[in-house]
């Protein structure tokens, strides 16, 4: 059996692992990075990047018929949805194929093979033995699925990018990020939606102005939303799936069926216990605000730790952990504070910092100003619809300073960037208040409530 010493090995190369092979192997630390399957993980493969092709579809479907309200001589055509992939997968190639060039660039020493810990300092793959200075756990997190009877029946996020043409008709369980998304884009593509949540509202982590408001444009769209329902059984019934609930009620006819329902850390087959890696209550790795688990020098970043899911948040926490132990600079770690995110529904959701109700909860009722603002967007209005675009800041204490700032609404995804960069460094309102609008966009409400 081969073997070899590293100053690091990584367990998986999502965006996470990659992140801090090549930056520790630009430090000139010798890296190995253990990757079994595609390079890039969740969000290159099943994730953002499929997810963001799939929303361009979606938006250019919702466009056309834009067009042809505001006078174009066109009729919406259907997507030829095997073209479409085939171009998604043919972009995804090149990803995967300027990655391999960087890790030659940088010379981390890709190992297509799983690996599991020997030793907190002793990696073993099928065909080799490696000592490691340090281990990164990056090994991400899969779909959840409750165990309910008819549970594994359906697919989740990685099926639906295997789909080739839209369902007929399909529920979609779960009320956060995924659910939201893949009923926008499957709803903008011909399908007949119905999202199932077991609470009260969608996207129920954020400023709940934004899960009622989306509620509402999806409800607009002809997507079927059922709260306060809890699957507790899935029937397959024929071609279909017939969802049973705890009230008693039930829902059928559905020729595809999505679980949205979270994800769960991927730590089977790692042999974790060997190394004495501690978890949570959840399964996730448990770190520190250094990304360090409970073992000297074994690490964990990413989607494996539950600490917010999100592939800016993965790259920037494993570069500045990278930066640390091989980069000298003692005190790099990664501020999880003021993360912005969107959301790629239809329309899209852009938050940054705290929901207002968040707010009053840390900050108390007298401490929080909320100002607003809420318009049709010139596209909207031009074509005559209703649809409505809200803005929102949340700001706290004497010298009003912004800690959220949230919209739905169109452009909303590529609005927050800027603004998170405001939040981030602390700006008042009477920051905004200074800077000049630019006319006429949606953004500029932004600095004129
Ligand atoms: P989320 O945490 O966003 O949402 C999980 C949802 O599952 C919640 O609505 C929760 O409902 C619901 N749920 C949990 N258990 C059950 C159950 N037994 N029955 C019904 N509903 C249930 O997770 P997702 O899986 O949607 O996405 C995973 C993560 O991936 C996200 O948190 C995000 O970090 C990341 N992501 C980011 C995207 C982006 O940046 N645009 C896109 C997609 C994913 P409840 O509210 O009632 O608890």
């Amino acid at each position: 059996m081969a073997s070899g010493r590293y100053d690091l090995v990584v367990l998986g190369a999502g965006s996470a692992g990659i992140a801090m092979a090549v930056r520790s192997a630009r430090h000139g630390a010798k890296v190995a990075l253990l990757e079994p399957g595609a390079l890039g993980g969740t969000c290159v493969n099943v994730g953002c990047v499929p997810k963001k092709a799939m929303w361009f579809a979606a938006e250019l479907a919702e466009a056309q018929k834009i067009a042809r309200e505001v006078g174009f001589d066109v009729q919406p055509g259907a997507l030829r949805w095997p073209d479409f992939v085939a171009r998604r997968s043919a972009y995804i190639d090149n990803i995967h194929a300027a990655y391999r060039r960087r890790f030659e660039d940088v010379g981390v020493e890709l190992i297509a093979e799983p690996g599991r810990f020997l030793a907190a300092d002793r990696i073993a793959t099928p065909t080799r033995e490696l000592e490691a200075g340090r281990v990164l756990i990056a090994t991400g997190a899969k779909s959840l699925r409750e165990p309910i009877p008819g549970g594994e029946l359906g697919i989740d996020s990685d099926g639906f990018f295997a789909l080739r043409a839209a369902p007929r008709r399909v529920a979609i369980v779960g009320s956060g990020y995924i659910a939201v998304e893949l009923a926008g884009v499957l709803r903008a593509l011909g399908s007949e939606v119905t999202v199932v949540a077991r609470g009260e509202r969608l996207l129920a982590a954020f400023d709940h102005e934004l899960g009622d408001a989306l509620a509402a444009a999806m409800a607009r769209r002809g997507i079927e939303l059922a709260f306060r329902r809890k699957t507790v059984a899935v029937e397959a019934t024929g071609p279909g799936y017939l969802l049973r609930f705890t009230d008693g009620s039930s829902a059928g006819d559905f020729d595809e069926l999505i679980w949205a329902t979270g994800r769960h850390a991927v730590t089977a087959g790692l042999d974790l216990e060997r190394a004495g890696v501690a978890l949570d209550a959840k399964g996730f790795v448990q770190v520190d605000d250094w990304q360090d688990t409970n073992v000297a020098n074994v690490h964990a970043v990413g989607d494996v730790t539950g600490r917010l899911a999100l592939t800016p948040v993965a790259v920037a926490a494993a570069r500045r952990l990278a930066d640390r132990v091989f980069g000298g600079k003692p005190e790099s770690k990664l501020d999880y504070a003021n993360v912005p995110t969107v959301v790629f529904a239809h329309p899209p959701i852009g938050s940054v910092g705290l929901g207002e109700e968040a707010a009053r909860a840390q900050h108390g009722d007298t401490a929080v100003k909320v100002y607003r603002s809420e318009f049709r967007p010139m596209l909207t209005a031009l074509a005559r619809g209703e649809e409505r675009t809200r803005m929102k800041l949340v700001c706290v204490g004497e010298d009003e300073r912004v800690v959220g700032l949230h919209m739905i609404g169109i452009g909303a995804d590529e609005i927050l960037q800027g603004f998170a960069v405001a939040v981030k460094m602390g700006a008042r309102k009477a920051d905004f208040d200074a800077t000049v609008a630019i006319h006429p966009t949606s953004a500029e409400e932004f600095v004129l409530m």
